[in-house]
């Protein structure tokens, strides 16, 4: 059958394809160390299940709103406002089947054909499918492990033409593991202000930030600048619900509108369930997400500590999310174990699955050659012994 323009050339995400990989080799017998995929391994916090079974009791099993329940849309200004004193009204808030699918929202209400979107990269796998999606052009702006990773207000300025519609920052990163400094991201802001260009701020790792760095909502910046944000987050990462898909934006009234006739045709409301218990995760008790952070932070160091101490690898330590981003381009070209020479990042990827089981996924997926992504989401044990296996792959 012909399939339509727009989904030709659309590849699948490159994290879910390594990843079922990853598991296709663990189905056949194999163990493997699995660090391909960008999720929590812990379970949903005991009182947020709760809350959706009560829901089914309750009957909260119909449609609701399309953009959300006024409770949870309620429940969200509230954190906002209790976090970041930044104040919202539920008419500002839409609630989606997932961040991924709020950051399709964005793109689908802001941009079409002939229009461009600044990605700085490395960037996250979906970001420049997502806005091809919509006929607009990504523009690909390289960052440097140097600058952490970060773009600067001069390489936004330089990147804006008069057809940019948009620009996708992601703080915390998915991959890099990039905290912006407040800094930054202010002469960003002053930046988005002095030219007017809205800004989708993917703040879904907001609560993953290690010791020495700080997580600054893009919004808090000023009047302007919130007029001109898209907030973008959820409850995936923070409160282990990768499953229950329920993420939101946070942003201008007629964006907000636009969005929401969009979704209103599209999906209509996310799983009512899962709402009432995204609402219990942002009413309730939140030790849940520091006792997730505290592990992290532990991995996160175990991780450092172990690649640092690698010959030949480089990378710059991430502030926050759970992924480490390493540059391996020094074992091209050289015989790794099983005697297998590699020449790219995929290839890297592929041989590190094969020969040592070790699962990673390849810096061509984020715009970024030479680099693999691990994501320390998974124990110490596993983490442990899948580095081990790395370092014996990497010996040759
Ligand atoms: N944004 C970034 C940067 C991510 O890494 C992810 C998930 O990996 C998402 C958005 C999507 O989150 P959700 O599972 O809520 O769709």
């Amino acid at each position: 059958m012909r399939l339509s323009k727009a989904v030709q050339t659309l590849k699948p995400s490159a994290t879910i394809a390594a990843a079922t990989k990853a598991k296709e080799l663990k189905a056949s017998g194999v163990k493997v160390y699995e660090f391909t995929l960008g999720e929590p391994d812990f379970t949903t916090p005991e009182h947020i299940c709760d809350a959706a079974k009560q829901a089914i009791d309750a009957g909260e099993t119909h449609y609701t709103p399309a953009a959300g329940t006024p409770r949870l849309k309620q429940a969200i200004c509230d954190r906002y406002q209790r976090d970041y004193n930044l104040s919202y009204e539920p008419s500002q808030v839409v609630v989606s089947n997932g961040a991924k699918h709020s950051i399709h929202n964005v793109l689908s209400a802001l941009c079409g054909p002939g229009d461009e979107v600044i990605i700085p990269t490395p960037y996250w796998v979906s970001y420049s499918a997502l806005v091809e999606l919509t006929g607009a052009t990504p523009v690909l702006v390289p960052t440097t492990q140097e600058s952490g990773f970060c773009l600067s207000a001069e390489q936004f300025e330089s990147a804006i033409t008069d057809k940019t519609r948009l620009l996708m920052l992601n703080n915390p990163c998915n991959p890099t593991g990039a905290a912006y400094p407040v800094e930054t991201l202010e002469s960003l802001a002053k930046v988005a202000v002095k030219r007017e260009i809205p800004v989708l701020s993917d703040e879904i790792y907001e609560h993953l930030v290690y010791e020495g760095a700080e997580f600054r909502s893009f919004a808090s910046f000023g009047e302007d600048v919130k007029n001109l944000t898209i907030i973008v987050s959820g409850v995936s990462k923070a409160y282990a619900m990768t499953g229950w898909r329920i993420g939101w934006t946070l942003a201008p009234v007629d964006v907000t509108k636009a969005m929401s006739n969009l979704q209103s045709q599209q999906t209509s409301n996310p799983c009512s369930i899962s709402q009432c218990a995204a609402e219990a995760a942002l009413n309730g008790p939140q030790d849940c997400v520091q006792e997730m952070l505290k592990h992290f932070a532990e991995r996160r160091e175990y991780v450092l500590e172990r690649l640092g101490n690698i010959d030949g690898l480089s990378f710059a330590t991430p502030g926050g999310a759970f992924y480490a981003f390493f540059d391996v381009s020094k074992f091209f070209g050289k015989p790794l174990q099983g005697g297998v020479v590699v020449n790219n990042s995929t290839e890297f990827c592929t041989a590190a699955l094969e020969q040592a089981h070790v699962g990673l996924v390849t810096g061509d997926a984020f715009g970024a050659p030479g680099y693999v992504r691990l994501s320390f989401a998974t124990d110490l044990q596993t983490l442990e012994e899948g580095i081990n296996q790395l370092e014996k792959f990497l010996a040759g």
